[in-house]
This record gives C-alpha cells, structure tokens and sequence, in this order.
C-alpha cells in the first residue's frame, strides 16, 4: 500500500480526471494535484469551476495547483516534477478520440507516444515512486461474439489513436524492465459521465436527441462496446494507485455490454423521444466489432468493483446534462471556451 501526498494528473481539464481531481480532492484530506494540461479542444476549466467557486470546496483549492502546459515540453515536465516533489505521475493526458485520429494522426503521435514518452524520461530521472499510465482496453483491438480481453491478450490496436495508446503502454513497460521505474498500467472500457466533451457517443446522441435532431449512428449499429461510469473507473485508478503492483497491467470493465444502437435506443426511451430519430451512416474504417473486458485480476488484487449499473448510470448522466445546460452551450461554442481559457490565464 502507497501513502502519496504529492501526485501530478495530467489532463485534468479533460473528462476522466476532471472527475478524478474533484473526487479525490474531496475524499482524501492529505492530498495534493498538480494538473498539467495544454487546454486542447478537449480540455476545459470550466470542469473544475467548483474548485474555483464553490465554497465548501476552499479548503481543497490550497491543495490543488494548475499548469497550463504540454506533458511533451522537456523543459516543463522535469521542473514540475522537482519544484512540488512529485511523487507519482497518473498519465490521464491524451488525444481521446478515434474520428479525429483516422482524420489527422499527428497529434496522437505526438501527445499519446512522444508526450508519454517524455514524462517517463523525467519520472525516471526524478526516481518518483510510481508512473500510472491510464490506458485503454482499444489497445487489444476487436473480439468475435465471444470472450473476453485479459491483461495477457496481445496487442493489435486498429486505429491511429488506439495504436498511438498502445505504443505508450510499450514504452511504460520497457522504462519499468530496462530502468526499474515503479510502473502501473490500467485498461479501462468506454466511459460515460458528467463532463464527457459532446462528441462521444453517449454525450453527442443526448444533445441531439434532445433537439429532435437526427442521431447518426455508424453501420449496422451492431458494435458491441463495454460501459462503465466515469466514477467507477476513478476508484479503480485510485486503487491501482494505492495498490498496483509495479509492472501490473489492470483491466477495468463496467459488466455492461451493449451494442451502439441498444445504447441510442435507451438514450432516446430514457428521454421520451422516437426512435425514428436514428439514421444509420456508412460505417467507421476498421471499426471494432466488440469489446469486452475480464477484470478479475484487478478485483482479486486491488478489491476493483464497479458500482453502477448501465441504466443507473445513464439516468444520472441525462438529468446531469440537463441540469449543466449552461456547460454544455459554452463547450459547444468554440470561440466562448477560448475565452473563458484565457480568462482564467489572465487571473
Ligand atoms: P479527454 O479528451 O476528455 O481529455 C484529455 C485531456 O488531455 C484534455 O484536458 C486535454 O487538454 C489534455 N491534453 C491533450 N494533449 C495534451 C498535452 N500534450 N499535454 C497536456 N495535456 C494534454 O480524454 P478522456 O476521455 O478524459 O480520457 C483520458 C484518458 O483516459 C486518455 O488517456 C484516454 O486514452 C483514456 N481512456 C479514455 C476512455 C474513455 O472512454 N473516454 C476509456 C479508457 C481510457
């Protein structure tokens, strides 16, 4: 069991660890952040205005730093690391999404390998006592309508961004054999929550459904993808964090497989819309068929369990989109997000 005080999160204005900061902030007391993350499309601070803002939240703010920066800048990183005496690194960082990899792949390559990359060198130049590289189960490529991806499953990543993730796994492994970095690397299925930028399925399909917009889903909609809650895959990265074994590899699975047109169908039941909102477009290039993830290891060895159930879960998601209008219009408005960044860079 690790007693860190003292963690860099990178991409903690993304989606992941804007819920992880909030969360572990909250619950535990001797913990300090530094988040380093480039503000991309992606990121927002806007995730993390109740630091700012909310009042019971002041105490938590003194524990908690932001830096405006690239985990690919070699100058930056290692500073970081020595001037707040880091002691582990939780690698959330990355471009995340695999429509704008098969687009443009050059800043996959550059953040999710070279950056990745980068932190490592430094990690172990400052002999930190962990490296958490939060990973993705697209890394095992695609499943026939049977079984299950365990840690031993070989890598054959299809996409720009799932090979760029893949490579970077690679590179946390060979620092962990070649130099002895104490290493964690955890696996997790698609997510879905609060926070979640609206060009993911779950998010993209609630807010045009809710405008009776017509809900583009690829192919046949057969694709089957594991769910987990944002949350869940939080506490298992905080138990990894804690508990893993150095040089580990963690899968996280939600216990939640559904086809995308199940997921869309659900979605437009839960908010009371047609179902003829749906159109089927041509299909992704080298979409995976199925994913579906065994987590027992990291059940047996870290006590992982996932909490939520797919339909719990997305009740909540719903009424928080609902709820964060005001979010949701300024993350779909690119020019208000600069602003509101630059706001905060000027404070
Ligand atoms: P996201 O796209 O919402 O957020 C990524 C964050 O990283 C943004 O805040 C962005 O500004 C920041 N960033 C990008 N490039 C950077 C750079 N060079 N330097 C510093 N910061 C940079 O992503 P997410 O969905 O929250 O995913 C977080 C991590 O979890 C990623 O590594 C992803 O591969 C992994 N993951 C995601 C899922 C999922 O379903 N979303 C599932 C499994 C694993």
């Amino acid at each position: 069991q690790r007693r860190l005080t003292r963690i860099l999160v990178t991409g903690g204005c993304g989606f992941i660890a804007s819920n992880f900061i909030l969360t572990l902030l909250e619950q535990r007391p001797d913990l300090h952040i530094v988040n380093l993350d480039k503000l991309t499309y992606a990121g927002n601070r806007m995730n993390l205005l109740a630091l700012e803002q909310d009042p019971q939240r002041l105490e938590q703010r003194a524990r908690y730093v932001f830096i405006h920066g690239d985990i690919a800048d070699p100058v930056l990183v290692p500073r970081l690391l020595s001037e707040y005496r880091i002691q582990a690194v939780l690698n959330f960082a990355a471009e995340s999404h695999v429509d704008r990899s098969i687009h443009d792949s050059s800043p996959f390559i550059t953040t999710n390998i070279q950056g990745a990359h980068n932190l490592l060198e430094a990690a172990r130049k400052a002999e930190i006592e962990l490296f958490l590289q939060v990973s993705t189960d697209e890394v095992y490529g695609t499943l026939g309508p049977t079984g299950l991806f365990s840690e031993q499953t070989p890598l054959a990543p299809n996409s720009p961004y799932s090979a760029s993730k893949a490579s970077a796994d690679l590179l946390v492994r060979a620092y962990h054999e070649t130099y002895d970095l104490p290493t964690v690397i955890t696996r997790c299925s698609n997510n879905y929550g609060p926070f979640q930028f609206p060009e993911k399925l779950i998010p993209l399909m609630l807010t045009l459904a809710q405008e009776d917009k017509p809900l583009p889903v690829y192919g046949d909609g057969a694709n089957v993808r594991d769910w987990i809650h944002v949350l869940d895959h939080c506490r298992g990265v905080e138990l990894a964090m804690d508990r893993g074994h150095s040089g580990a590899v963690y899968n996280f699975g939600g216990n939640a497989e559904r086809t995308n047109i199940q997921v869309v169908t659900t979605l437009l039941d839960l908010l009371g819309k047609p179902h003829s909102l749906i159109r089927h477009v041509q299909d992704r290039p080298g979409h995976d068929r199925r994913y579906a993830m065994d987590y027992t290891l990291a059940a047996r060895e870290l006590g992982f369990a996932p909490k939520y159930t797919f339909e719990q879960g997305l009740r909540e998601t719903i009424l928080w989109y609902q709820d964060n209008r005001e979010w949701l219009d300024r993350v779909q408005d690119g020019s208000y997000r600069e602003f509101m960044n630059a706001w905060y860079e000027d404070r």
